[in-house]
């Protein structure tokens, strides 16, 4: 069975949900995810916020709106009158759930359930289209079966399990349909798996029924190689491995959640980004396979903090590094970027949740300088660090002010920190260094 992830755009109109209907009506068994219709989880978050800050009648306002798209988008998709009528219901109980949210004290899992409703709402009235073309369909709820633990991980054992007793009930379904990015958390509360996560939802349902495929469709034609809201004339990578793929997703690429390839990679399922409004387009495969070396794409992640960490005691002082790290590990702090001198460490984070107490901590040993507004811009390859054209990518060092670059931690990734003011020059000069092969 395959499993197949359709995108905010993919669902983001009447016409695109007709496509997304053409591409799965094919006789074959299939899972499918899909996201909230495209703007919508936007505006739920702009509808929380409003909450929060207790601005009443701008939530009303907006869920009214949103209210609005969703009776036009009834009237676009269903003729049948019995399946408009049962459509035109839940929206209405969805409607009057975000209205009497605002009569409520704003929580955290108040925020979850308004930010869930996206994902109930297409995927009901996906269900409702494919039950007007007599197809068997059976919608799976995705707060049955997808639920993360106590650190937010997935539950993987927990999903395998319900979600195979679940598909077991419905047994005489050709496609299943569920929502991305909704699940529970460890106390049984609504939650999600964060920003762009219903990559993450197929996945790990592509894990736990050992899809032979697990395709992620959207508005592009695959993973480019560099990042198109950017950058003019990239083109799209046929191959990718999975160190690839997660490196340039977790480096920014948004096409795909960060930890997508994770569930796949140990049972080697592949994975295939493909373009909804042009299916014959080949896309992205994504498997143990692809290993032509030299740079493949480069991608660039925001929001970075870069930290200085200077003391004379460093000088050739053992466990110094130790004493810096230990700080890290207490506020659970990752590190994505790395360099040393004699004197100082620099190194970057993008969490900076902890940030105060983690240098007030710091401070204690050493001098500390912080830059915040920094982007990390990710080289990714296989064997990058060896290849004869990668010397092409230091022509960048002319262009803009370099703040760090790690260069050899692994064979595959070569990133460079940079302010985000720069950021664009530099994908842009790169893109012409690197791929143009200007010499
Ligand atoms: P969906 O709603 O289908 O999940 P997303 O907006 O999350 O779609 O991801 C697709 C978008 O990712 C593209 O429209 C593109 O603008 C952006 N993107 C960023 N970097 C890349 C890249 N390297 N290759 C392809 N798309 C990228
Ligand atoms: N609807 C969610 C979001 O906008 C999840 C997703 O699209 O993958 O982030
Ligand atoms: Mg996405």
């Amino acid at each position: 069975m395959k499993v197949l992830k359709f995108g905010g755009t993919s669902v983001g109109s009447v016409k695109n949900m007709l496509h997304v209907k053409e591409v799965v009506d094919d006789g074959q068994p299939k899972v499918v995810v899909l996201s909230a219709m495209s703007g919508t989880t936007n505006m739920l978050i702009a509808i929380a916020d409003s909450i929060q800050y207790s601005e009443t009648n701008k939530a009303i306002e907006s869920i009214n709106r949103l209210h609005e798209t969703y009776s036009e988008t009834i009237e676009g998709l269903l003729i049948n009158q019995s399946l408009s009528i049962k459509a035109k219901a839940y929206v209405n109980e969805v409607f009057n759930f975000l209205l009497q949210s605002t009569y409520k004290s704003y929580s955290h899992l108040l925020r979850n359930e308004i930010l869930a409703q996206g994902e109930l709402l297409s995927t009901f009235l996906f269900t409702c289209l494919l039950e007007q073309e007599n197809i068997k369909v059976a919608l799976l709820p995705a707060l049955d079966f997808m639920r993360i633990d106590k650190t937010k991980e997935p539950d993987f054992f927990y999903i395998k399990k319900h979600l195979q007793a679940l598909m077991e009930t419905k047994s005489r379904s050709d496609i299943y349909i569920t929502q991305g990015f909704i699940c529970l958390d460890e106390n049984g509360q609504v939650s999600n798996l964060q920003r762009g996560g219903s990559d993450y939802t197929a996945t790990l349902i592509g894990a736990a029924i050992n899809a032979k495929e697990v395709q992620i469709w959207t508005d592009i034609d695959g993973m480019h190689n560099n990042d198109p809201r950017y950058v003019e004339y990239t083109s799209p990578i046929s191959n990718l491995s999975y160190d690839e793929a997660a490196e340039l997703a977790y480096f920014g690429a948004k096409i795909l959640h960060p930890q997508t390839v994770t569930p796949v990679r140990q049972d080697s399922i592949p994975v295939r980004l493909k373009n909804t409004m042009c299916p014959e387009a080949y896309g992205t495969l994504i498997d143990a396979n692809a290993f032509e070396s030299g740079i493949k794409a480069i991608a660039a992640k925001d929001n970075i903090t870069a930290i200085k960490i200077k003391s004379a005691r460093m000088l050739q002082a053992h466990g110094f590094l130790k004493k810096v790290f230990d700080v890290f590990e207490t506020y659970e702090t990752a590190i994505d970027m790395i360099t040393t001198s004699e004197v100082a460490v620099s190194l970057t984070i993008d969490d900076d949740s902890s940030l105060d107490m983690i240098v007030k901590e710091l401070e204690k040993f050493a001098v500390i300088e912080v830059d915040k507004n920094q982007s990390i811009v990710c080289l990714v390859g296989h064997s990058i660090v060896h290849h004869e054209d990668t010397f092409k990518l230091f022509q960048v060092l002319k262009d803009v002010k370099i703040r760090m670059i790690s260069y050899g931690g692994s064979n595959n990734n070569i990133s460079l920190l940079v302010p985000t003011s720069e950021k664009v020059t530099t994908l842009k000069n790169l893109q012409r260094y690197v791929f143009k092969l200007v010499s």
